[in-house]
């Protein structure tokens, strides 16, 4: 079997890394699933087989995130940038206006699409600052007739991330959770809806998990196509039609690894260890490395930093790249570094990402 110490350094932003004990799992049962012959990903997705998994799934998560009983768990494709044109569909009716608060490259598009269905306005916006820090409560004001209010919870580009959310009332709160879902323990009481597509935190791409809180439907738009429709995956338990079946048992194993880790709260106490090793490195780096994100905005997933100069960044992704670490190069967009320690990144792996940035900088002051 495989050591953890011969898997990559991987920091990839998404997809990313998966914890060793589920790929194993995975391999164990991949061509006799629990004695049926066949592999997950030949079993009829009406099996009761099947069926077994992807109810456990939806408990496994709801059990983790301490999501209200009443609430519809929904097992989608197309990404999360599919919510962003689904969300304005079913929930933005003609005479409301959709509010964004626009923290990053993700939101800037979940905004774009909504202004496709209806009235938008932007809530707050951080792009003055280059996105490098997280609106104060209260900078956040809402218009009358606000249909729902939407926030990207984890800045997966420029590593800002929200700890503390708006309280919005009545008005549906609604977050894109793609880059932090299950990173740390939430209100999920607060939402009226949650989204992530699985890539980051949550299993392999090709599941999108979608958490809509039932008076939602109730208010849904009626003229939109049957896919798009949140209540059709509502009354078919997501099985309309065929869901993304070996995705949504990988998602199965993560959420049973994830118990094992202690839950929520066991896996930000990793999670805040983990970054902290990074955020260390720059902070004690005398200015040699310039975190992105303001420090009480900073994200326990997304960890984004610059070097004096592009030759320096080059030179510093190079030797990385040479030392086995994976994934490092900021977002296309912005530039810089970013190393993304999700869930599934081992401390280790972190450990010898904040030594060699010592030793890197030890070379080149
Ligand atoms: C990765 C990401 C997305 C895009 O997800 P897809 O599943 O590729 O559509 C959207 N929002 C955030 C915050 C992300 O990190």
């Amino acid at each position: 079997m495989l050591k953890q110490a011969q898997r990559a350094y991987n920091f990839n932003a998404g997809p990313s890394a998966l914890p060793l004990a589920v790929l194993e799992k995975a391999q164990q049962e991949l061509v006799d699933f629990k004695g049926t012959g066949m592999s997950v990903m030949e079993l009829s997705h009406r099996s009761a087989a099947y069926e077994q998994v992807h109810n456990q799934a939806i408990a496994s998560l709801k059990e983790l995130m301490g999501i209200p009983e009443e609430y519809h768990v929904l097992f989608l494709q197309g990404g999360a940038s599919t919510q962003f044109a689904m969300i304005p569909m079913n929930f933005l009716p003609q005479g409301k206006k959709a509010g964004y608060v626009v923290t990053g490259s993700w939101s800037e598009k979940a905004l774009k699409e909504a202004k496709m269905f209806g009235d938008t306005y932007t809530i707050a916006s951080t792009k003055e600052t280059n996105h490098n820090r997280i609106p104060k409560l209260d900078e956040l004001a809402y218009e009358e007739n606000t249909a729902y209010v939407h926030v990207t919870s984890n800045n997966t580009i420029f590593g800002t991330e929200w700890f503390t959310f708006p309280d919005t009332g009545d008005l549906p709160l609604i977050a894109d959770m793609s880059s932090d879902i299950l990173s740390h323990p939430i209100d999920a009481s607060k939402f009226a809806m949650i989204y992530a597509g699985a890539q980051k935190n949550l299993g392999p791409s090709g599941v999108t998990v979608a958490i809509v809180r039932p008076d939602m439907l109730e208010r849904a738009n009626e003229n939109v196509p049957t896919m798009l429709r949140y209540d059709t995956h509502v009354k078919n338990n997501s099985l309309y039609n065929t869901p993304p079946t070996f995705g949504i048992y990988m998602l199965g194993l993560v959420l049973e690894w994830a118990k094992e880790q202690g839950g929520l709260a066991g896996i930000e106490k990793m999670n805040r260890e983990k970054a902290a090793l990074i955020y260390d490195a720059i902070d004690q780096s005398e200015g040699f490395y310039k975190g992105h994100a303001e420090k009480d905005s900073r994200s326990l997933m997304n960890i984004t930093f610059r070097l004096a100069s592009e030759e320096l960044e080059k030179e510093f992704l190079a030797e990385a790249k040479q030392a086995g670490f994976v994934g490092l190069n900021g977002h296309r967009s912005v530039g810089g570094c970013r190393a993304s320690t999700y869930n599934a990144v081992p401390y280790e792996t972190c450990k010898a990402l904040s030594e060699f940035m010592i030793n890197f900088q030890k070379k080149n002051a």
